[in-house]
């Protein structure tokens, strides 16, 4: 017969059991960030800035990459990098062509070697050159697709060793609402994301056992950026029209809920995409 204590102390762990089980916990755990290392590609400017911004904000040192393309490019980056350190991160950046898959591999190499880890990938390098089918150049197809969607094929590729030999990870990928409804003259545009879609179920289903979480965000038009410069004032008038909210989104609104997947409040989520588009989609 067990005596009164024993069944006190039997009382209390249970009590204790259920009521971790139900304490609320923070909807945003960003401590579990603090130390981690995170790949931002094109981390100079737009979404990827504030991404990269956001995640340094939490204690994650950063390594971005950009395309070097001009001299504004230039100086973005160099702000960008300088915006980081403020943060009192460490930061490695340089130009690396997401299209080029060897210097893909040594941007990988000299993350490791001077920040000593990769836990997080976030490919979110991207550009558009619009034109209806018919008159789009092979160039005008080939640059988009193959920075789209190769750049983040090869970036997961080459970091994916790491994450798995450490059976932790989390990769983000930046895809657009473009890549679920298209629109007229997107077609390299609408196929690239459409693709990287497919690519983030893919790599989540093969990554998971290895407790690698791959998701992608889905913004609808972004104010402030210069993919949107290139966008008629006409075009995004309807896009504000046509969402649920009644305006366009700014990158802060997507590095909110990068962070968030990146974070272990999101560690069940895996192979989501998830639409930021103030309801366009609807
Ligand atoms: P920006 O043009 O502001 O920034 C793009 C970044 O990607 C820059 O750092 C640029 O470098 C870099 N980049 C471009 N090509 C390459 C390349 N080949 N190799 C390495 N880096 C490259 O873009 P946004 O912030 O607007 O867009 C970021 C992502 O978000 C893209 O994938 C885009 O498709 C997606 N998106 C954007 C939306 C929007 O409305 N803005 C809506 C939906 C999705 P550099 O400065 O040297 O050119």
């Amino acid at each position: 017969m067990p005596d009164e204590r024993s069944v006190q102390v039997a009382v209390e762990a249970l009590l204790d059991e259920v009521s971790t089980a139900t304490q609320p916990r923070p909807l945003f755990d960003a401590a579990s960030l603090r130390g981690r290392v995170a790949i931002v590609t094109g981390g100079s400017s737009g979404i990827g800035r504030a991404v990269a911004l956001d995640l340094a904000r939490c204690g994650c040192d950063i390594a971005f990459c950009y395309l070097d393309s001009g001299a504004k490019a230039r100086l973005d980056a160099q702000d960008a990098a300088r915006r980081l350190r403020e943060t009192e991160v460490r930061v490695h950046f340089r130009a690396c062509d997401v299209r080029d898959s060897l210097d893909v591999r040594r941007f990988v190499a000299e993350v490791l070697e001077e920040l000593g880890g990769i836990h997080i990938l976030i490919n979110n390098a991207g550009i558009s050159r619009d034109q209806p089918l018919w008159r789009m150049e092979d160039h005008e197809w080939e640059s988009v697709v193959r920075t789209n969607l190769d750049g983040a094929f090869y970036f997961t590729k080459a970091v994916a060793p790491t994450l798995r030999a450490q059976e932790y990870g989390k990769i983000v990928n930046v895809a657009s609402v473009h890549g679920i409804r298209s629109v007229f003259g997107i077609s390299n545009y609408a196929s690239s994301k459409a693709g990287l879609i497919g690519l983030t179920q893919s790599a989540a289903v093969e990554l998971g056992p290895m407790n690698i979480n791959v998701n992608a965000v889905a913004p609808g038009y972004i104010r402030t950026t210069r993919l949107t410069e290139g966008v008629p004032l006409d075009a995004l008038d309807r896009a504000r029209e046509q969402s649920a909210l009644g305006r366009l989104g700014d990158p802060q609104d997507v590095a909110g809920v990068v962070v968030f997947l990146c974070s272990e409040t999101a560690r069940h989520i895996t192979g989501a995409v998830i639409p930021i588009d103030g309801g366009y989609l609807l």
